[in-house]
């Protein structure tokens, strides 16, 4: 969800230095080229992801959207107001999105759940999520065969892949007041509801994070600047994408605790830290970027810190 002014100003990222481990020099097409054991990550902005291993590909909140709001010519804002329509943006979904088998939903917010509907039904992926990604989906036509409705604590066996589900909680906006901000953000989405919907059919409808295994990896997946320290305790992930705008120093300990508890993952990325998309992010943004970097150097010295790049992959080589 989008941040109130001051908490923009305190500082996204987007500093966009890439480091990958393995860089391929262009894009492929997703689901070719990749060697056993390895796995690759397209960052496709704000908390979206393309993962693959070559045979499945999953992708996560996927909000291309957003650029539209960077566009030529547009004015860069926050988007449409709550009582008006919130539209998918077809053109960019389809210079994007090719193939993919499965969409994983953190949360219904626009920014994660608004262009899955039509990314379903343009590739026939199923999509993952709570009761409220499914009815915000089936307000696309997206038969209930394309939807795994799930609540949190779910360990699914998806034969190429499998996939645990985590509880989690939305990051603390508004200054810990996210859940009695006046703004109709928290909540369900009800069946029933028709597309075009407005952007305020996008409630958030509870949070997940997950841990997906694929090609011998573990990549524990986040949406929001927040997590529950009992629900990371003890995973192992190698790859950990964290949410990690500046609504993280809402949190107490929110680097050291999370990588203590995921016992200090080989790499990890930042995700949902982008300055949504913003092509010129503040200067404070960048420096945020770097506090958070500092921040994991700090708790977990041997973790390699990637800044993805929007749509470059990432290849993670063959875990030894
Ligand atoms: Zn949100």
């Amino acid at each position: 969800m989008r941040l109130r002014p001051a908490l923009l100003a305190a500082g996204l990222l987007a500093c966009f230095v890439s480091r990958p481990v393995t860089a391929q020099p262009s894009k492929q097409a997703a689901g070719t080229a990749l060697k056993k054991g390895e796995i690759r990550l397209t960052y496709l902005g704000n908390a979206g992801w393309e993962i693959t291993d070559g045979t499945k590909v999953v992708l996560v909140d996927p909000f291309l959207t957003q650029f539209a709001r960077w566009a030529p010519g547009s004015k860069g804002t926050d988007g449409p107001a709550q009582n008006d329509p919130y539209v998918p943006d077809t053109a960019l979904i389809n210079a994007h999105v090719t193939k993919a088998d499965y969409i994983l939903i953190t949360h219904g917010h626009p920014d994660h759940a608004l262009d899955a509907g039509v990314i379903s039904n343009k590739t026939g992926a199923v999509i993952i999520g709570h009761e409220t990604a499914a009815n915000l989906a089936r307000a696309y036509d997206v038969p209930d065969a394309r939807l795994i409705t799930v609540i949190g604590g779910e360990d699914y066996d998806f034969d190429d892949f499998s996939l645990r589900v985590i509880p989690n909680i939305h990051s603390a906006l508004d200054d810990k007041h996210y859940y009695n901000n006046t703004r109709g953000i928290t909540g369900n989405a009800p069946r029933g509801l028709k597309a075009p919907l407005r952007r305020k059919d996008y409630v958030e409808g509870g949070n997940l994070a997950y841990l997906l295994r694929m090609g011998g990896h573990q990549v524990v997946i986040m949406g929001s600047m927040n997590y529950i320290e009992r629900e990371m305790e003890g995973l192992r992930p190698d790859i950990a994408l964290v949410g990690s705008n500046s609504q993280r120093l809402e949190v107490f300990e929110f680097t050291g605790r999370l990588m203590k508890a995921l016992g200090n993952p080989a790499v990890v990325i930042p995700t949902h830290a982008d300055a949504y998309g913003d092509p010129k992010p503040s200067a404070a943004a960048l420096a945020d970027r770097k506090k958070f970097q500092q921040e994991v150097a700090t708790a977990s010295p041997k973790t390699r810190f990637i800044s993805p790049t929007w749509f470059e992959p990432i290849v993670i080589p063959a875990r030894r």
